[in-house]
């Protein structure tokens, strides 16, 4: 067994421990701030990058919370084996099915059963694309649980039988969901009220509105013979509004093609048009 104590890291509103009800109550936070709980084998990997910048200091503040839960210690026998041959042969492990049930029986304590409120999710190549509006709905509700897969995966009953959201962060295959499940939180958290401070930055940037975001410039007004645009530099609000929306129009409809359609189809414009943006 690993120690007991809770990792703080230097911070009130992390734990990480095989008992994580015992150490959940020697842990300050925010009252009903909302908290990620992940089941992983390597819960070193956490904060990792969200302890970092705003998410790190929002984590520090208690607007939101982040939980471990070791799989390991659920591991049977002595050596605490969590994975087995997969049936029917191959290579690789599989997670065990009664391993991951008894974490995620763990994770369930004092977290809403409705999965509108609470998700339950397994990070998987397998699972739907992560996107902006996931992000959205998951920060609308009180929290997330997050089952990491390591080796081949897991045993498919567990996901059946806990009604398991699969989510995958592309098309790609990771060795481990840590990386997925940081990016997914992170994508998340920055939606919640004050963790960014200037709740402006949400609504403007790529995605919010279904298009890319219009390029970014700042100074020096003159770096290595390229000129920042010059309505950019005009003062002039409305001209500035009309070139970014112009710009993020003219970057959706080259590198986005799936996106400039939705987006067209929402504002009942047609996407061949040739109109100069
Ligand atoms: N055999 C599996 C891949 C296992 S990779 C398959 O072919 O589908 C090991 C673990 O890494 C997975 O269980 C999952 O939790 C994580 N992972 C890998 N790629 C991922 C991705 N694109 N998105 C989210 N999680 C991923």
């Amino acid at each position: 067994m690993t120690d007991e104590k809770p990792k703080s890291h230097g911070r009130l509103s992390i734990s990480a421990s095989v008992k994580p009800r015992e150490l959940m109550s020697d842990t300050p936070r925010i009252k009903g701030a909302w908290t990620a709980k992940i089941i992983t084998l390597f819960p070193e990997a956490f904060p990792g990058t969200l302890g970092l910048s705003l998410t790190g200091k929002a984590l520090d503040m208690g607007l939101w919370a982040l939980e471990t839960i070791d799989l390991r210690p659920f591991g049977d026998g002595r050596h605490k084996n969590v994975d087995d041959n997969p049936s029917g042969g191959g290579a690789g492990m599989v997670l065990r099915a009664d391993i991951v049930g008894k974490a995620l029986d763990e994770a369930a304590i004092g977290t809403p059963p409705d999965r509108a409120k609470w998700p339950v999710v397994y990070l998987s190549p397998r699972g739907k694309p992560f996107d902006q509006a996931t992000a959205r709905r998951w920060a609308e509700g009180d929290g997330l649980t997050l089952l990491c897969g390591r080796f081949e995966g897991v045993d498919e009953r567990v996901l059946q039988h806990f009604g398991i959201e699969e989510v995958s962060l592309g098309d790609f295959v990771l060795t481990g969901g840590e990386i997925a499940a940081q990016a997914l939180i992170d994508a998340t958290v920055r939606l919640i009220p004050r963790v960014l401070g200037n709740q402006a930055s949400t609504e403007e940037e790529s995605f919010s509105d279904g298009l890319l975001e219009h390029p970014q410039y700042t100074r020096p007004t003159l770096w290595e013979g390229r000129a920042i645009p010059e309505v950019l530099l005009s003062g002039h609000h409305a001209k500035i509004a009309d070139w970014r929306r112009g710009m993020a129009e003219r970057l959706t409809k080259e590198r986005r093609p799936d996106l400039w359609r939705a987006y067209c189809a929402k504002a009942g414009r047609d996407p061949d048009e040739d109109r100069e943006l």
